[in-house]
């Protein structure tokens, strides 16, 4: 399995440098590893690769779990953030990507405090406009971030989407390109340190990411679908 694992992320790793190459991209775009799907033993022997890059859960107990289970630490939360789980997600979470409101935020500040730790985050924006995902709207944003950026304990590094579940390539596009045009406007309008993280594009998608100036994309099921 551990052969089959490095030839999937190799594939990936040379297809994010050829589609570097087409756009004329020369920063580095970092790949987030998903383990949300995968199993015990996979998760071991891609930790054993050695590739030391980050591994992403979406529930906060299994990122607990996992954290513990094989003694690494660099996690990313990319789900949905439940109030009673914050604890984990904290504690056990290099970057959180997911946050959609100023009460996560003002509750992981509160942890972090409690904890002395500086947070990480990213803000999940909803570009798709489908019900069932979470995030924040273009349109209302504005007045939760600015008053994230007063919290003592939280870094703003950046922004996350997820495009529409659909087939329909230029739809996926449009969003992506209107939340690079979003984050764009956040950093002109807003002198925030490092806010340099543009996390969008999943295995079926990261190449109208990237073309769409991601420097982040969050891979699960080309690395670990058999
Ligand atoms: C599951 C998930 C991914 C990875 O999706 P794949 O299609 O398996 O690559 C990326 N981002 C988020 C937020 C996810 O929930």
């Amino acid at each position: 399995m551990k052969d089959l694992l490095l030839e999937k992320y190799n594939f990936i790793k040379e297809d994010i440098e050829n589609i570097k190459k087409e756009y004329s991209i020369d920063y580095n775009i970092d790949i987030v590893a998903v383990t949300k799907y995968a199993s015990d033993e996979a998760i071991a022997d891609f930790l054993s690769l050695g590739l030391n890059i980050p591994c992403a859960e979406s529930r906060g107990q299994v990122l607990r779990d996992k954290y513990k289970q094989y003694n690494y630490d660099n996690w990313h939360f990319i789900g949905r953030i439940q109030k009673n789980k914050i604890k984990y997600i904290v504690e056990y979470s290099k970057l959180i990507q997911s946050v959609d409101s100023f009460e996560i935020a003002f509750l992981i500040n509160e942890y972090a405090c409690k904890i002395g730790k500086k947070q990480d985050i990213l803000l999940q924006f909803n570009i798709s406009n489908e019900e069932n995902k979470s995030g924040f709207l273009v349109k209302t944003y504005q007045k939760d971030f600015e008053s994230i950026l007063t919290l003592s304990n939280i870094n703003v590094l950046g922004v996350m989407g997820m495009s529409s579940f659909t087939s329909d390539e230029h739809l996926v596009n449009n969003e992506f390109e209107y939340l690079y045009k979003v984050y764009s406007s956040m950093k002109s309008n807003y002198s925030i340190e490092n806010f340099d993280i543009v996390s969008m594009g999943m295995s079926s998608d990261y190449k109208i990411a990237i073309k769409q100036n991601a420097n982040m994309v969050r891979i699960g099921s080309n690395i670990f679908d058999s």
